[in-house]
């Protein structure tokens, strides 16, 4: 054990353990900044236990109604060998008839043990590199190491070889309608595949293959507009990618956050553990809420100190570099002289708090 791996498992303490999903890797994007999350997602730290701990219990998450609507799509997609999935795949990316060979990877005879599928998985692609034998995998088991301890991912699908490249597939309820899906939806989709791509790059770079082997295009299966038949589409993942494995890396990196922490710090559940969190520097913003479990505490706190994290980074951006909201009202009333570096934004401050006056007025 590597003395981090020691001190990230002395700040979990007993606090209970998160095991992380495509959809909690992919998650780490969204606030590459904050240095609490950063923290407890390294400790592997179930936030959502904190969360409750401390009295903000975490509201997202899908309803139980959008996942059994997911599930019935994809079972609906994946029946009789994902025959409706080949014949999109023939159509959208060319598969020829020959390359039609599907494999079941959900277990391994009665086996549903991950070390089992691992090698499963391991062994049908490597038959596939060598031979160009089998098509579709259906719910391969791929790892990815994360701040030193080992994920295991399930691809929703699939991973199809075409003209010798490896796709990600990924199945999902939303609808496309006209062509057209609701952008947070697929932007979700396409980090979560990303995190599917970066996991079989990493399974086929052990198996002496280049990253390249793995197509960053993965295609994205949804219901066509008001229907349940399938349609298909490529999504482009490179710049997903490119962010997901930055933050990996600042995870490896962590032990200059741990550096910094109070000697016998530790999350322990109970008494102390709101100093704890607050001694560590978050970064609110408004998408924290629908991306991390500690976002009503995380708001509520930013609120308390008059943070103009609380408005967004895009306000934050243009307010260059002001901090602190009584610090934005005092320049925009004019109770506060600004410095010659704040200048222009007082300027345009003033301008708009005038406004506002003249049409509440
Ligand atoms: S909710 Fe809090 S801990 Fe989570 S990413 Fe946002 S600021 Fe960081």
């Amino acid at each position: 054990m590597t003395e981090s791996t020691a001190r990230l498992d002395e700040l979990r303490g007993t606090a209970p353990t998160c095991r992380h999903n495509a959809r909690t890797i992919a998650a780490l994007t969204s606030n590459p900044g904050c240095t609490r999350r950063a923290l407890l997602d390294a400790a592997a730290v179930d936030k959502a236990a904190i969360a409750r701990e401390l009295g903000y219990p975490p509201q997202f998450g899908q309803s139980q109604f959008a996942i059994t609507r997911g599930n019935a799509f994809e079972a609906m997609v994946k029946a009789n060998g994902c025959a409706e999935l080949l014949a999109l795949l023939r159509m959208k990316l060319g598969l020829t008839i020959p390359e039609a060979a599907y494999e079941d990877l959900n277990a391994i005879g009665e086996n549903t043990g991950n070390a089992v599928r691992y090698k499963r998985t391991r062994q049908l692609l490597e038959r596939a590199l060598q031979t160009g034998e089998g098509t579709l995998f259906d719910h391969p088991l791929l790892r990815l190491e994360i701040a030193g301890a080992t994920a295991h991912l399930e691809p929703d699908v699939v991973a199809v070889q075409i003209e010798g490249k490896f796709h990600v597939v990924e199945i999902k309820a939303f609808a496309v309608i006209d062509g057209q899906a609701e952008p947070a939806q697929v932007a979700a989709a396409a980090r979560q595949s990303a995190v599917y791509v970066l996991a079989l790059r990493e399974l086929l770079g052990e198996l002496g293959e280049p990253p390249e082997r793995v197509s960053h295009n993965v295609v994205l299966v949804c219901p066509r507009d008001f229907t349940n038949r399938p349609t298909a589409e490529l999504v482009d993942v490179r710049k997903q990618l490119a962010v997901i494995t930055r933050q990996l890396s600042r995870m490896t990196a962590i032990t200059d956050l741990i550096e910094g922490l109070p000697e016998g710090m530790t999350f322990d559940l109970g008494e102390g553990l709101g100093e704890m969190i607050a001694a560590t520097p978050a970064r609110y913003a408004p998408e924290c809420m629908s991306n991390c479990e500690l976002a009503f505490m995380c708001r509520d706190e930013a609120r308390r100190c008059g943070s103009v994290d609380v408005l967004g980074r895009g306000i934050c951006d243009e307010l260059g570099g002001i901090d602190s909201l009584t610090t934005v009202l005092g320049l925009a009333d004019g109770s506060l002289t600004p410095g010659p570096e704040h200048a222009d934004i007082a300027r345009i401050l003033r301008e708009a708090h005038r406004l506002r006056q003249e049409l509440a007025g």
